[in-house]
C-alpha cells in the first residue's frame, strides 16, 4: 500500500490534500503536528475521503508538536473516538493511550541518526506493547543496513512497517513489498516530504512501477556514489514497463562495494549497472568476467546468475556503435584514424573497442603517463595533451569530463582544430549539446552526442540481464525526457 503524507499547515489545506491522497494513494497519514493553527481533529476527520493514520509526533521522535504531552495524547484519543482507521503512537507513550475502540494502533520507533544493531530486540519490545502494527524507521548510514531491516520484518507475526531513511534507504521505500512492510510512505509533492529520502507518490508509481510490480519482482539497480542524478532508473524502468516484466530498477548509493555484493542475496537482485567510482573494484569482486572486460579493466554491468556474479563491460561496444553511427552510409571504421581525448574509465573502453574495429587510435590525456600506459595496453599511439590539435584524425572522441555540467563553457578541443568531414563524438551527455558538439557542428563535422552511447550501453545491459531484446526506442525516449527534466542538474 502507498500511504500519502498530509503535512499541511492549515485544516483547509489538509482536507484538500486528503482529497488528493484519496485519488492517488491507498491511505493517508495525517500529521497533526505540522498544523500551524488550532487543532480541530473533528474538522479533519469528519467525512474523510480515504482511510487515515493519525499521527501527532513529538519533537523527541522527530516531529513538530510543540504542545503538552497530555494535549498530544488527547488529540490521538479524539481521533480514536472519531473512528480513525489507524493511530500512530511512539513506543514510549503507548501506555498512556486509553480504549482503542476499533482503531488499529501502530506503535512506532524512530532513530534519525543510525540503524541500531539490536533491531530484533527493539522489534520484540514493540511487540510487547500490544501493538496491532509495529513500525521501525531508522536512518541508513550504509546501504547494507537495509538488509537488516528486511530481515527484522520477516516472521514477527503481525503487520510491520519498516523504513530506511536517508538517500541510502531509498530501496526500502521502493521495495516495501519485498521488505514485508505493510505500506510505504510517500509525499504528495516534492516539497511535502516529511522524512529524508522520501519519494513522491508519482515517483513511486510512475517511475518505479510500485503498483505494477508484485512482491516477487526481480530487482536491478545502479551502484554509484553519488547516485541521485542518475538517469538510469528512468531508462531501465521504462524498459521493464514496456516489456511487462515483473522487475524494478532502483538507485543504490554504495560506499563499499564488497560488503554490498556479499549481503545482496537477501533480496532478489537480478543484476546491476556499476558506475563511478566502483567500476574497477567490480572487476575484482565478480565471480566471472569475459576476456574483453578483463582487458578493459572495468566492469559496468553485473548479472546475478544462480547466485554467481557475472561481470561485463557494455561501454565498449556502446561507444563503438555511437561512433559508427556518425559515419557516412557505406563507410567502415576499419582503417580510420581516431584521436581519443582522455585516458580514464570511458577512454579505456573506447580505446579497446576502436582498436578491435581496426581503427588507428592516438591518445592524448592531461596526465601523460596515463595516456602512455593505456596506449601501451591497447595498442595505440599517444601524444602530449598540448599536441592534440596537431593530430591528423578522421574521428575525434572525447572521453574526458571537460564540457560536463556545470563547467559547460569548457571544451577539450580548440574550435580551430575541427575540420568539416570529421566525425566528432562526445561521451559527455549532460548536457547533450556540449560546446565541443556545437563547435563541431558549426565546422561541418558529423556529430554524435553522449546520449547515443549511454542508451546503447543501457540497451546492452538489459539484454545481458534478461536475454530479451531491449525496447531501444522507449529507452532512448525515457533518457531524453529524464535529461530534459534534469536540465538544471542541481
Ligand atoms: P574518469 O575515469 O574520471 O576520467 C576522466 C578523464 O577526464 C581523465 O582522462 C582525466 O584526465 C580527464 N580530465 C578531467 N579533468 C580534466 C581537465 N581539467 N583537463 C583535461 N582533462 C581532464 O571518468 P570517466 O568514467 O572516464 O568519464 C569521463 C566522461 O565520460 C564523463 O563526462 C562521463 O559522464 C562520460 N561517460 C559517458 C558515458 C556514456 O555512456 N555516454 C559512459 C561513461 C562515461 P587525467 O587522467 O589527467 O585526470
Amino acid at each position: 500500500m502507498i500511504c500519502a503524507i498530509v503535512s499541511a499547515p492549515t485544516i483547509a489545506q489538509a482536507r484538500a490534500d486528503l482529497a488528493t491522497a484519496a485519488k492517488v494513494a491507498d491511505l493517508a497519514e495525517l500529521r497533526l503536528d505540522y498544523l500551524e493553527e488550532p487543532l480541530d481533529v473533528a474538522a479533519l476527520l469528519t467525512d474523510r475521503p480515504c482511510p487515515v493514520i493519525v499521527t501527532n509526533r513529538p519533537a523527541r521522535q522527530g516531529g513538530s508538536f510543540a504542545g503538552s504531552e497530555s494535549d498530544r495524547i488527547s488529540s490521538l484519543m479524539e481521533a480514536i473516538a472519531l473512528g480513525a482507521e489507524y493511530v500512530d503512537i511512539e513506543y514510549d507513550a503507548v501506555g498512556r493511550l486509553g480504549d482503542r475502540l476499533g482503531t488499529r494502533i501502530i506503535v512506532s520507533y524512530h532513530d534519525f541518526e543510525r540503524t541500531p544493531k539490536d533491531l530484533r530486540s527493539i522489534a520484540q519490545s514493540l511487540l510487547g506493547t500490544g501493538a496491532d502494527v509495529i513500525k521501525i524507521a531508522t536512518y541508513i548510514n550504509d546501504i547494507t543496513e537495509n538488509f537488516r531491516l528486511r530481515q527484522v520484518a520477516a516472521g514477527l507475526g503481525i503487520p510491520t512497517i519498516v523504513i530506511g531513511m536517508g538517500s541510502k534507504g531509498v530501496m526500502s521505500r521502493i521495495l516495501s513489498k519485498k521488505f514485508g512492510s505493510l505500506l510505504t510512505y510517500a509525499a504528495l509533492t516534492r516539497k511535502g516530504a516529511s522524512a529524508p529520502g522520501q519519494l513522491t507518490v508519482s515517483e513511486l508509481d510512475q517511475l518505479y512501477g510500485f503498483r505494477r510490480n508484485a512482491a516477487d519482482a526481480k530487482v536491478f539497480g545502479v551502484i554509484a556514489n553519488p547516485v541521485a542524478h542518475s538517469i538510469s532508473p528512468h531508462i531501465h524502468n521504462a524498459a521493464f514497463r514496456k516489456t511487462g516484466m515483473n522487475a524494478v530498477y532502483v538507485p543504490l548509493e554504495v560506499d563499499a562495494l564488497g560488503p554490498f555484493l556479499e549481503g545482496c542475496g537477501v533480496l532478489d537482485f537480478g543484476g546491476f549497472s556499476v558506475t563511478i567510482p566502483h567500476k574497477e573494484a567490480a572487476l575484482r569482486l565478480v565471480d566471472e568476467v569475459d576476456d574483453a572486460t578483463g582487458r578493459i579493466g572495468a566492469v559496468n554491468t553485473i548479472a546475478v546468475r544462480g547466485g554467481r556474479l557475472v561481470g561485463t563491460n557494455t561501454d565498449c561496444t556502446a561507444a563503438v556503435e555511437a561512433i559508427r553511427s556518425g559515419l557516412l552510409p557505406g563507410e567502415e571504421l576499419a582503417g580510420k584514424r581516431a584521436l581519443l581525448l582522455g585516458a580514464g574509465g570511458a577512454a579505456r573502453a573506447m580505446a579497446f573497442g576502436l582498436v578491435g574495429e581496426g581503427v588507428k587510435v592516438t591518445i592524448a590525456n592531461r596526465t601523460f603517463e596515463r595516456a602512455e600506459r593505456l596506449a601501451d595496453e591497447a595498442g595505440c599511439s599517444h601524444v602530449k595533451w598540448e599536441e592534440r590539435a596537431g593530430v591528423n584524425a578522421d574521428i575525434i572522441a572525447n572521453s574526458t569530463s571537460l564540457g560536463m555540467h556545470p563547467a559547460v563553457d569548457v571544451t577539450p578541443m580548440p574550435a580551430s582544430a575541427l575540420r568539416g568531414g570529421q566525425v566528432v563524438f562526445d561521451a559527455v551527455y549532460n548536457p547533450r549539446e556540449t560546446r565541443l558538439i556545437a563547435e563541431a557542428r558549426e565546422a561541418g563535422c558529423s556529430v554524435v552526442d553522449g546520449l547515443e552511447m549511454f542508451v546503447a550501453q543501457a540497451v546492452a545491459q538489459f539484454e545481458f540481464w534478461t536475454g530479451q531484446a531491449a525496447p531501444a526506442k522507449v529507452m532512448r525516449d525515457a533518457a531524453k525526457a529524464a535529461l530534459g527534466a534534469k536540465e538544471d542538474w542541481e
